[in-house]
């Protein structure tokens, strides 16, 4: 093995393992609500990182927020020790929730496998040794782990990693078909994302959603909404769930919530909390000192209603100007979305859309393969939104 200076290039020869299809430019700085490239070009993001940079580039109160943990010394100490800023950021997350109790991890795909655990707990304490099962919906995405894998409802994902974790199965979104499914001696969960972000921003139908809850409820099967990509204000209400107006037992988050650093989190109600002992689970980085103060800054930052409200106000705003592209350029099938959340199906393939985005200096995102999806940071105003929405016109056409 050869090693490398810090005066040396980066070698040209690419070294990372190639699972992700990388864009040509390559980043070197982030300012507000854009990126710049390593040509100094600038461009605006309607992506936020997939979800994740709801508080854009540069941000003060994060750089502010790192440099106050690192004073401490402390970034690492493990789950075996209390820190403060992991217990109070376990405090301002729980507050104003139906949770009890939150747990810490890395990512998505992690919180999600906790949220299996912890139902299957739950389902064994209270039910029977055969109430383990979990359900996903049609379209769902829950990440890339085998359990979370098991519940996300893209075949060429899942095909070549077969056997994937068992008891979890994709059940169609049809309240008939869920009725006769959901058995509450068998189930010990149903997972639900409010808006399917990867299955093409599929906002669920309102009283679908509060069926589902009813259904979930009355035969005792917890309900978990995965917010991880729609939650912590992207569809203008802190969590998700308050947007469709129903309490779930377990929630899921990650991308937002550190900033930028990877964290993931479990809330869960006090009834499951109940049946969790020392030794279920575990992790050895989750909610460390440095990852929950960045954390403690982007959730007091998010829950500010002011935020909040510009976020649905914008929002709606966004939704009829790309209504209005749409009739326009005679060139979207569709266009669906909430919040900061939106998806526009294109006749044309995503990809090409995309591609010229980069040229006209826009960051879009697909979710399939004739879907774009829009995801600007929350803080992105409406003046930047428009002037998206122009460059998004510009490629369309
Ligand atoms: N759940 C949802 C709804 C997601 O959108 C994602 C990621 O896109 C995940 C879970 C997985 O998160 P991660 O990539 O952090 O594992």
């Amino acid at each position: 093995m050869t090693t490398m200076t810090s005066t040396e290039s980066p070698p040209s020869t690419p070294t990372i393992l190639g699972t992700y299809k990388r864009a040509p430019m390559t980043f070197v700085r982030g300012e507000g609500v854009e990126l710049i490239d390593a040509d100094g070009k600038r461009y605006l993001d309607l992506a936020s990182g997939i979800s994740v940079n709801a508080l854009g580039y540069g941000d003060a109160g994060i750089k502010q927020a790192m440099l106050t943990a690192l004073d401490t010394g402390l970034v690492h100490v493990s789950n075996l020790y209390r820190t403060e800023p992991g217990e109070e950021l376990s405090q301002l997350i729980t507050r104003d929730s139906f949770a009890k109790s939150v747990f810490f991890c890395n990512s998505g795909a992690e919180a999600n496998e906790g949220a299996f655990k912890f139902a299957r707990r739950w389902g064994r304490a209270t039910g029977s040794d055969a109430k383990t099962g979990i359900l996903a919906l049609r379209g769902s995405f829950h990440g890339r782990l085998f359990a979370s894998l098991a519940a996300t409802d893209r075949p060429s994902y899942r095909a070549p990693f077969r056997p994937l974790a068992g008891g979890i199965s994709i059940c169609e979104r049809d309240l008939h078909v869920l009725d006769a499914a959901l058995d509450g001696e068998m189930i010990a969960a149903l997972i639900v994302e409010p808006v399917q972000g990867e299955g093409g921003v599929r906002v669920l139908e309102k009283e679908f959603v509060r069926e589902l809850r009813r259904i979930t409820a009355e035969r005792g099967i917890a309900l978990i909404f995965d917010e991880i990509q729609c939650g912590l204000g992207r569809l203008g209400t802190f969590f998700a769930h308050q947007s469709f107006g129903v309490t779930p037992d377990i929630v899921t988050l990650a991308k937002p919530l550190a900033g930028g650093l990877p964290m993931g989190a479990v809330l869960v109600s006090e009834e499951i909390a109940a049946t969790i002992k020392p030794g279920d689970h575990g992790t050895t980085f989750g909610g460390g000192p440095l990852v929950a103060t960045v954390a403690l800054e982007v959730v007091r930052r998010i829950a500010d209603p002011s935020l909040l409200a510009a976020v649905r106000e914008n929002g709606e705003w966004f939704g009829e100007t790309l209504r209005g592209i749409g009739k326009r350029t005679g060139k979207v099938r569709a266009i669906r979305g909430m919040g900061y959340m939106w998806g526009m199906d294109v006749v044309e393939k995503a990809s090409d859309v995309i591609e010229r985005g980069w040229e006209a200096g826009v960051l879009i995102i697909s979710a399939g393969d004739h879907t774009l999806r829009l995801l600007p940071p929350l803080v992105m105003t409406r003046e930047d939104l428009a002037r998206g929405a122009v460059l998004l016109e510009r490629i369309l056409n």
